[in-house]
């Protein structure tokens, strides 16, 4: 899994982890790497080319990143990332249409490497940006993450970002399998051969509470006539959901900013 990680070029496991686990905890602050309040091209790109703001060098050291420290792998790949980046995801996947396919170096370096990291990138991005401005909040109205369904697409099941804002420990990062969630089958699949243990998934009881508690009433089986009357859809509808397809605009309370106190 480190190998497939290095691939896609997102930095190395630790880096990405801290920075993911700050986003989780200090979510649309000053502390949050990509802080969507920042707006849209901050979110999706300009925070990889700003300085950090303070607040997420200072927040960021009180991560806990113990597990990770304590994982030789993990380490191994932080400590040479420099080295086995541009083995792994330049040279290998360059490499491989010349070799196999009579290629020539120059198309497959514009094809295998600049153009499938473009892509690949913008997808994860609009986790970042889409999944955070533009959609419904059928979990919990109070986070600023929403479903995304064109997200979804993108990253092939990262855009169901209410769900997993709300249920981040949930391996599947959505509610439900069957519909652009490639990503959950990915981690089953590891689960079968033995790469993936013990992952956790919210029951059908602690989402059903939650929806009817804290959602926007948008839920496909759970909301209501008015929480999916509020909801405005372009493009195609998602099979499943069409409130999913959504220019909703967030309530005026999540989008103002919110003070952060230091904790441990
Ligand atoms: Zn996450
Ligand atoms: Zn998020």
């Amino acid at each position: 899994m480190v190998i497939t990680q290095t691939l896609a070029g997102q930095n190395s496991v630790y880096t990405w982890c801290r920075d993911h686990r700050l986003h989780h905890r200090y979510s649309d602050t000053d502390a949050d790497p990509h802080n969507s309040k920042r707006g849209f091209f901050f979110c999706h790109i300009g925070w990889l080319m700003h300085k950090k703001h303070p607040y997420v060098k200072e927040f960021g050291k009180m991560i806990n990143m113990s597990d990770l420290q304590g994982d030789w792998m993990v380490m191994f790949q932080k400590k040479y990332y420099i080295v086995l980046y541009p083995i792994l995801a330049i040279l290998l996947p360059v490499w491989v249409p010349v070799y196999y396919f009579g290629e020539t170096w120059w198309n497959s370096l514009f094809v295998s490497f600049f153009a499938r990291y473009v892509c690949q990138l913008h997808g994860t991005w609009c986790v970042n940006s889409l999944a955070h401005l533009y959609g419904t909040r059928p979990y919990d109205k109070n986070l600023q993450p929403v479903e995304s369904w064109f997200v979804s697409f993108l990253s092939l099941g990262e855009g169901w970002h209410n769900y997993h804002h709300a249920f981040p420990w949930d391996y599947k990062a959505a509610e439900l399998t069957m519909h652009f969630n490639l990503s959950a089958s990915i981690i089953r699949f590891f689960e079968r051969i033995g790469l993936a243990y013990e992952l956790k998934s919210a029951s059908t009881d602690i989402v059903a509470s939650r929806v009817l508690r804290t959602g926007d009433g948008s839920h496909y089986k759970m909301g209501t006539e008015k929480g999916r009357a509020a909801v405005t859809t372009w493009g195609p509808l998602h099979p499943l959901n069409p409130t999913y397809n959504t220019t909703l605009k967030a309530p005026d309370a999540i989008l103002k900013p919110r003070e952060l106190t230091p904790c441990s």
